[in-house]
């Protein structure tokens, strides 16, 4: 673990993989972005499990983790994806299942709004697999009309944080 700058950022990491041995990949994921450059992993929510969202395949892994970092946003995003190709992942097509896929969901207050990095991130308040993670560690960013528009989402909480974070199931 590195440690972070006094001056860093909170930054709100959604993850998911439907691919291979899923949870796998999220603990790894974890380890890895707690090994990035002035950065460390402050929390992480439990484990759930979601139906795929406007694709087909098998259900999703997803949690959320806090960091906190200093790296500027769009550092962290290309390491950030640099530990997806890592694992494996591949682009055949637009959502496409995965072996791993990371997301910056908040940075801090900040807002940017190009293509290659959009924060907050522009689905976050449509899915059930970012906002009850999300919830479980910050219940202040996520409103209760926002929950309410995705209660009709399929998604269960499969593992307590830390345990699922452990090295055996
Ligand atoms: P995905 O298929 O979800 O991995 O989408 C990756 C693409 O979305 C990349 O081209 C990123 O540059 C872009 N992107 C834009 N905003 C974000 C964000 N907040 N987090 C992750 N990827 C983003």
């Amino acid at each position: 673990m590195s440690a972070a700058r006094p001056d860093a950022v909170s930054a709100w990491i959604g993850l998911g993989a439907n691919l291979g041995d899923a949870r796998a990949a999220l603990r790894a994921a974890v380890a890895s972005m707690d090994a990035l450059a002035d950065t460390r992993v402050l929390q992480v929510s439990s484990l759930w499990c979601s139906a795929p969202v406007d694709a087909q395949g098998p259900d999703y892994l997803n949690a959320v983790a806090h960091l906190q970092t200093g790296l500027p946003a769009l550092a962290l995003l290309h390491a950030l994806q640099a530990i997806e190709t890592g694992a494996g992942r591949q682009r055949p097509w637009r959502n496409a299942p995965r072996t791993l896929d990371l997301d910056v969901l908040l940075y801090g207050a900040e807002r940017h709004g190009t293509p290659a990095l959009t924060v907050p991130h522009p689905r976050l308040a449509e899915r059930a697999f970012v906002l009850l993670p999300l919830a479980e560690l910050a219940p202040h960013l996520v409103t209760p009309e926002q929950r309410a528009a995705v209660a009709g989402q399929r998604i269960e909480r499969v593992a307590d944080a830390p345990a699922w974070l452990g090295g055996s199931d």
